[in-house]
């Protein structure tokens, strides 16, 4: 099976082909980058209006290319969550171009296609997931055909709540690589690191709060602390309660494998410090590389073809977005071979 997938759920216009068969994926992406500020909901769709039809052009035409006119057997995008005026524009993209190629559409969920493209990478069984995207933050865990969220934000995402203090020291959007390389440069400096700011740590359970702390990273600002020091206190912070609440999650559920997705999975720290605590407690940890965690259309791609494969397509009339679409709404199809 082949499919073609369209992501477009925020900032970033994708579309992929994924090759069932020889398990290959083709990504092409054109990402949405503000002025200034962070998303601006109008003109991400403005960009998304412009880029879907080229990224689309270009994998069909790969995969004619290679496969010749018959090359897709289905259409997969992304159905939510994410931005109501982003998620338009890529649903109408979808519903033409399966009705144009007279192919079934698959309507898949971002959150759940950020956690499933970990488990088809890793060959994990079944593992606890850790989102830490843009938008979002959730442990995952799989019972009973879906994925219940084990624990969540109480605010904000894990990816904004990082951006919140890079718009307010005046750093452009993304703020998260920025973040990552100034601590970086801080723990080498020679004044190392001796103490953590004093920063807000909220966890209750498997959920967990950042609007305390882009706050006091902001006050500390403006205070005068220096910017390095707070990225490296903020990181360390933010990254310390994510592998807080996943281990408790591993414990909950006595999982032994843990996946990580998302946009700030990118970074090498929250990575090391997940990687530590799996190493302690005897579990395995997978991320994918970077292509699949920043959002992508690769992970639609590959979760729409285990979806079409157990028949879980959408007539046109039941296919509208849905911008606040959880990933415990969904009924997990295509496990429902597996021994899990
Ligand atoms: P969602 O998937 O929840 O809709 P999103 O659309 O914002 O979120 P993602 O691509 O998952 O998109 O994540 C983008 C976020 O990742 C941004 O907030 C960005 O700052 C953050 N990010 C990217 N690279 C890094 C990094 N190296 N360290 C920390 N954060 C990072």
């Amino acid at each position: 099976m082949r499919v073609l997938g369209i992501e477009g759920t925020a900032w970033c216009a994708s579309a992929a082909l994924y090759d069932a068969e020889t398990d290959s994926v083709l990504i092409e992406s054109n990402p949405y980058e503000p002025d200034s500020g962070g998303i601006h909901p109008r003109e991400a769709a403005e960009h998304m209006s412009e880029a879907i039809p080229e990224v689309v052009d270009a994998v069909l035409t790969a995969a004619e290319d290679r496969h010749g006119p018959d090359a897709i057997d289905a259409v997969a995008f992304s159905k939510g969550p994410g931005l109501g005026p982003c998620l338009r524009i890529v649903g109408t993209a979808a519903r033409s171009l399966a009705g144009a190629l007279d192919v079934p559409l698959v309507g898949v969920n971002h959150m759940v296609a950020h956690l499933e493209i970990g488990r088809h990478r890793s060959g994990f069984e079944n593992p606890v997931c850790l989102n830490a995207s843009g938008a979002n933050a959730h442990l995952l865990g799989y019972h009973g055909g879906r994925y219940r969220v084990l624990g969540e934000t109480m605010d904000a995402g894990v990816g904004n709540a990082i951006d919140k203090f890079t718009r307010h020291v005046g750093w452009d959007h993304p703020g998260g690589p920025k973040v990552e390389a100034a601590a970086r440069r801080y723990a080498a400096g020679s004044d190392g690191p001796d103490d953590l700011l004093d920063l807000p740590y909220v966890v209750k359970g498997m959920d967990f709060s950042f609007s305390g702390i882009s706050s006091a990273a902001n006050d500390a600002s403006d205070d005068g602390v220096p910017v390095e020091e707070i990225c490296f206190s903020l990181q360390e912070h933010v990254f310390a309660m994510l592998t807080e609440v996943a281990e408790r999650a591993l414990s909950l559920t006595g999982a032994a494998e843990l996946v990580l997705g998302g946009g700030v999975a990118q970074n090498d720290r929250l990575r090391e410090m997940l990687g530590s605590m799996c190493a302690a407690r005897g579990a395995e940890f997978h991320a994918p590389e970077p292509r699949f965690l920043r959002d992508n259309a690769g992970m639609i791609a590959v979760l729409g073809a285990k979806m079409a494969a157990a028949g879980d397509t959408l007539p046109i009339p039941e296919s509208a977005i849905d911008p606040n679409f959880r990933p415990d709404q969904v009924p997990v199809t295509w496990r429902s071979g597996e021994s899990v």
